[in-house]
C-alpha cells in the first residue's frame, strides 16, 4: 500500500495506471474508518484492478459552528485497518493541496440539496460536491462507491455525475450496523454510554416504520408520528427530522407507494447522526 499526500503526484500515478488498461475504484473517506467504510472498498476492490481510498476531512462540508475541528482521525489506526483489503493508495492531502491560495470555484447541484440534510446544513452539500469533484478529476476512477447511509450525498453525487457528463460510474452500497442495529459512523466515538442507548432509537424507528408498513400502513403522516414519537422518547436525543420521500427525487409523500425512503436525522449529545431505510408498502 503505497501513500500520497500531493494532488500533481496522485494525477501522475493514475495517469500511468490508466495508461496500462487498469481499471481504477476510488472511496472518498473522511479516515477514521469502520467496518462500513471497508465494506465499500472490498466491492471496489472486488469490481477494479487498482484501489484507491482517500482520507481526506473536507472543511468545504462542514459549516462555522460544525465540528469540523472535532472530527475524529488516526492516519496509524486507518492504514492499519486497510491492510487486509488491500488498498493500493491512499490519497492524504493536505487541505492546501485541495484549496489553494485563490481557490473559487464551486460545484451545486441545485434542487435536491435544499431538503432533508440541506436544511439543517445549508452549505454542507456543495463542499461536498465540490471535494468530490476535484478528487473524481484527481484519482480519474472508473468506479466510485459510496455508501446508501448518506443516501441525500449518494442522489447528491449521482446527479452531479449525470448532470456534468463525468466519466464515472457511481455505484451505493449498503449501511453496515454494530450488533444492535446502530448505524456505523465515525462520529459514534464522541456518544457517551447514556447516548449510545438513546441514539439506537434511530435505527429502531426504521425498524419500527417497516413494521408498520408490513402491517399495512401506508399513510406517511401516521408512520411519521410513530417514529418522532419513538425517538423523542429517548433522553439526549433532538430530532431534526423524520421524512418518508421518493428515493429517487426527494420530495416528500404522503402515501407509500411501492417504495419511499424514510431518512432520519437527530443530535444525540454532542454528534449528529443520520440513518435511513428504504420502506416497502405491501
Ligand atoms: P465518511 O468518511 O463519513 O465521509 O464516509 C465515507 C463513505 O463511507 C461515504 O460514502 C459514506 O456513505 C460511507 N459510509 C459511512 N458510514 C457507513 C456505513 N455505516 N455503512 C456503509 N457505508 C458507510
Amino acid at each position: 500500500m503505497e501513500l500520497i499526500t500531493e494532488t500533481e503526484k496522485m494525477k501522475t500515478w493514475t495517469r500511468e495506471k490508466r495508461a496500462n488498461g487498469m481499471k481504477i475504484g476510488f472511496v472518498p473517506t473522511m479516515g477514521y474508518l469502520h467496518q462500513g467504510h471497508l465494506s465499500l472498498m472490498k466491492y471496489a476492490r472486488s469490481h477494479c484492478d487498482s484501489l484507491v481510498v482517500s482520507i481526506f476531512i473536507n472543511p468545504a462540508q462542514f459549516g462555522p459552528t460544525e465540528d469540523f475541528k472535532t472530527y475524529p482521525q488516526n492516519l496509524d489506526r486507518d492504514l492499519e485497518l486497510m491492510k487486509p483489503i488491500p488498498v493500493d493508495m491512499v490519497f492524504n492531502p493536505a487541505p492546501e493541496q485541495i484549496y489553494p491560495d485563490g481557490f473559487q470555484t464551486y460545484v451545486e447541484v441545485a434542487k435536491l440539496t435544499r431538503v432533508l440534510c440541506g436544511v439543517n446544513r445549508p452549505t454542507h452539500f456543495q463542499g461536498v460536491t465540490t471535494v468530490v469533484a476535484k478528487l473524481f478529476n484527481i484519482v480519474r476512477p472508473h468506479l466510485a462507491v459510496f455508501g446508501q447511509k448518506d443516501f441525500q450525498q449518494l442522489v447528491v453525487i449521482q446527479r452531479m455525475v449525470k448532470d456534468l457528463n463525468m466519466d464515472v460510474e457511481v455505484v451505493g452500497q449498503p449501511t453496515v450496523r454494530e450488533e444492535d442495529g446502530l448505524a456505523m459512523s465515525s462520529r459514534n466515538v464522541h456518544l457517551l454510554p447514556g447516548e449510545r442507548k438513546s441514539a439506537l432509537a434511530l435505527s429502531e424507528a426504521l425498524k419500527l416504520a417497516q413494521e408498520m408498513a408490513r402491517q399495512g400502513q401506508r399513510t406517511a403522516a401516521e408512520i411519521l408520528r410513530a417514529v418522532k414519537k419513538h425517538i423523542e422518547s429517548q433522553p439526549y436525543t433532538q430530532l431534526q427530522y423524520a421524512v418518508l420521500v421518493d428515493p429517487e427525487t426527494l420530495e416528500e409523500v404522503e402515501v407509500i407507494e411501492g417504495k419511499a425512503l424514510l431518512a432520519l436525522a437527530a443530535v444525540v449529545g454532542k454528534p449528529r447522526l443520520i440513518d435511513n431505510a428504504i420502506i416497502t408498502a405491501y
